[in-house]
């Protein structure tokens, strides 16, 4: 059986040896398999692309795909997908948060069960901020929240997937891609493989707090409508609520007008609110509207500007 392991590497050079020689230990364990090492350069301004082909020289076994520039760790790792041409793949952090060495277990999993996709679960979170494990968790109860698919809740993209689940992949078009959305509304059965995610072996997280918002974004628009329909439910309500008070006011105005506050504190509340929920309304759709726009443009996901193979 062929198995092909998708990394993909944003300035990794800390790590990529310690990465490679952990990776290679396991393939130990692994001599009835055929592998392949997919890794993905994301534009890396470091030593990255150049410690892969040092690798590549003396390991066939390791693939280089080098972006022209910076894509995003999603069109890293549809890249090691849509380049994959094995039975099944995994895909994992360069950093080695996810450890290489439950890799085996995973394939026996899927061996034994044959279930298509077969996700990490997170049990623990080592060396991580406890805003990005807060951030985490709200993100994955809120997308649940919104969208129809359900997702596994504290998973990332670290996960098995089979033939079945590569080829369905290759059909998505779209773009941006939340994938471990896509690859849980495929719909093919998932099972969790729980593990204890380390601390990262060397350098800084390369998922700055803006990539992480644009990727809760991402899987929230591209995955559920109801933000949209959550407007229109504010929206409503804010209208009812100005009519009452309206109501209100012409009562006073009419039966008891001392009682009338002068005085316009409550038409700036209004007012203020009237404006802040139109804001965030139209923000709301230009989201949906930017989305649309990129996607019209029908503009690649990522650049290749080197493969060595
Ligand atoms: N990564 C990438 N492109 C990016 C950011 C990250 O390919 O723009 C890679 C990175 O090299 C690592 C993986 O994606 O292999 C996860 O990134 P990181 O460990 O920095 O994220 P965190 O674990 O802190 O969320
Ligand atoms: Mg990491």
């Amino acid at each position: 059986m062929k198995v092909s392991i998708i990394i993909p590497c944003y300035n990794e050079e800390d790590v990529l040896n310690t990465f490679y020689e952990r990776i290679n230990n396991v393939s130990k364990e692994l001599i009835d398999y055929e592998l392949e090492f997919l890794f993905i350069n994301d534009g890396s301004k470091d030593k990255t692309e150049k410690i892969i082909e040092e690798l590549n020289k003396k390991d066939s076994r390791v693939k280089l795909f080098s972006f022209s520039r910076n894509f995003g760790h999603q069109a890293a790792v549809s890249c090691g997908i849509h380049n994959c041409c094995s039975d099944i793949a995994v895909i994992i952090d360069a950093d080695l948060q996810d450890p290489p060495e439950i890799i085996p277990d995973m394939i026996k999993m899927y061996e034994d069960i044959k279930c298509p996709i077969i996700y990490g679960k997170r049990v623990s979170r080592k060396g991580e901020t406890f805003f990005k494990k807060l951030t985490a968790s709200i993100f994955y109860r809120l997308i649940n929240l919104l969208s129809e698919v359900k997702f596994p809740v504290d998973t990332g993209d670290f996960r098995l997937i089979d033939r079945n689940v590569i080829e369905t992949y290759k059909s998505f078009g779209e773009n941006p891609k939340y994938i471990r959305g896509l690859i849980s509304w495929t719909g093919f059965e998932q099972k969790a493989f729980e593990y204890e995610r380390e601390a990262r072996a060397a350098g800084h997280t390369k998922y700055t707090f803006k990539k992480m918002l644009k990727l809760a974004l991402t899987g929230i628009l591209s995955f559920s409508v109801k933000p949209l329909k959550i407007s229109l439910f504010l929206g409503t309500l804010a209208i009812f609520t100005a009519l009452s008070f309206s109501v209100r006011v012409f009562y006073l105005y009419l039966f008891n007008p001392d009682k009338l506050v002068k005085g316009y504190a409550s038409a700036i509340i209004i007012i203020l609110f009237m404006g802040g929920f139109q804001l965030l309304s139209l923000s709301v759709i230009s989201e949906y509207l930017a989305n649309i726009f990129n996607e019209i443009k029908k503009r690649p996901e990522y650049i290749l500007k080197k493969t060595i193979k």
